[in-house]
């Protein structure tokens, strides 16, 4: 691979024209800068718009307006089964079968929605194992849970720490945390791709190791879902969630989506917080007395689907059906490579390569398109020369042990970015350096 990359326009125009999901950029709106398309590397917070999200929205809006509450079961795309449309399509994406995934609510909400089905601590058993540094929103997830249930989150929470001068994670620790806690762990839940350094957990061997010791694993793919190839239902995991902005271009805030494994979906015995659109479809509009929950998935879903929210994500997915994760994963990688070679050959070119250290793990675990470049000096200022050239990516202050002078997270997305995004990246920052 990387041996043969140049650091040219024409090298990267020429991986562009061989590249079969180059099209696909066409079906986005890239965001401009001086009249060019800007280097839009920021998927992995935002996804772009694709062009045919407004269409299947107003399609939506003009029934309303047509119909009304006839809305609802019209023949072609009524509300009532609308979320139907997109099952398929999310369940490839994740590696689910249909009845294992739903499409609902966002990602915070889920996490808790799931915990009350995952997390039921008895006096013995009750700790919670996860990654120090996660993302704020599932450490207060987490922490709240633990109060809830009469716990301190000081005791339940046992959040594992980086490998010493290192800043990720290795599975050794990972496994002999789970070992040591034993019969006293309940839960064990990650961020699929840590969100900060871009590592990849494996979560098979995650999940087999909770396993053993009689514990639940769940997984937050935040930003894992649409970027790396998962595989869910195959390695036995309990329960994930994940939200639609980011990788899955959802747009600003739409609806995210659970994986529930068969086998607990299909067991009406497992507590989980009922409401009318978990119960049995067939029934729900005879307003049953009794909660009858659908042995799916769907039973966790509380409220009738936001229609327009998923209209939009339907646009997106059906990108992804058409282009296939295998294909995105392979040129993930492939993009990402030439990217990491783009910039390392500019750190050589100008005499500098100790400026910049790449955290993420990329030509260890071979996945996932995000780098996290980690500056030795003045990364806020180049950050800034970026941006003013037209890059769009995202800065992260530096750590709280102060190494470094803060990280730039890029992610070159195979939907819509090009080898010559990559390029120009290189070009811009050889510029502000
Ligand atoms: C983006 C992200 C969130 C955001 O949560 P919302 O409930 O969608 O606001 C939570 N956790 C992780 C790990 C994330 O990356």
């Amino acid at each position: 691979m990387s041996s043969s990359f140049e650091n040219s326009i024409d090298f990267a125009q020429k991986k562009d024209q061989q590249d079969s999901l180059s099209s696909f950029r066409n079906k986005f709106f890239i965001p401009q800068h001086e009249g060019h398309d800007c280097v839009y590397f920021c998927g992995n917070s935002l996804g772009l718009q694709p062009k045919n999200t407004t269409v299947y929205v107003n399609e939506e809006l003009q029934d309303w307006a047509r119909l009304g509450v006839e809305g609802h079961f019209k023949p072609k795309t009524g509300w009532f089964k609308y979320h139907e449309l997109v099952r398929e399509s999310i369940a490839n994406v994740v590696g689910a079968s249909p009845l294992e995934v739903a499409v609902m609510n966002h990602l915070t909400v889920n996490l808790h929605l799931l915990l009350v089905s995952f997390y039921r601590p008895t006096k013995d058993r009750y700790k919670i194992i996860c990654e120090a540094g996660a993302f704020p929103s599932d450490r207060y997830a987490l922490q709240s849970q633990a109060r809830f249930h009469g716990f301190d989150p000081d005791d339940a929470i046992i959040e594992l720490e980086p490998s010493k001068g290192s800043e990720l994670i290795s599975n050794e620790d990972i496994l002999k945390a789970i070992d040591d806690c034993g019969d006293e762990l309940a839960l064990v839940m990650f961020g699929g791709v840590h969100y900060f350094t871009g590592q990849v957990l494996n979560m098979k061997l995650i999940t087999d190791a909770a396993h053993e010791v009689g514990a639940y694993a769940g997984f937050d793919l935040a930003h894992a879902a649409g970027n790396l190839k998962l595989e869910l239902h195959n390695w036995n995991v309990d329960f994930a969630a994940w939200c639609s902005y980011k990788y899955l271009n959802g747009g600003p805030g739409t609806v995210g989506g659970i994986f529930v494994n068969e086998r607990h979906a299909k067991n009406p015995h497992l507590p989980r917080f009922a409401g009318w659109w978990g119960n049995d479809p067939e029934t729900r509009f005879k307003m049953p007395h009794q909660f009858t929950p659908v042995l799916s998935a769907d039973s966790w879903q509380l409220s009738n689907a936001p229609i327009l929210e998923l209209a939009a994500l339907r646009a997106s997915l059906e990108l992804f059906d058409e282009a296939t994760m295998d294909k995105l994963v392979s040129k993930s990688l492939e993009l990402t490579s030439y990217l990491l070679f783009v910039i390392r050959e500019v750190l050589k070119e100008k005499g500098k390569e100790n400026l910049i250290s790449v955290i993420t793990p990329f030509e260890k675990q071979q996945q996932g398109c995000q780098l996290s470049l980690q500056f030795a000096t003045d990364g806020k200022q180049i950050f800034d020369d970026l941006t003013r050239a037209g890059v769009i990516a995202d800065w992260r202050e530096p750590d709280q042990e102060g190494r470094g002078s803060g990280v730039i997270r890029v992610a070159p997305v195979p939907l819509y970015n090009s080898y010559v995004d990559a390029y120009r990246f290189g070009q811009l920052l050889k510029d502000a350096i």
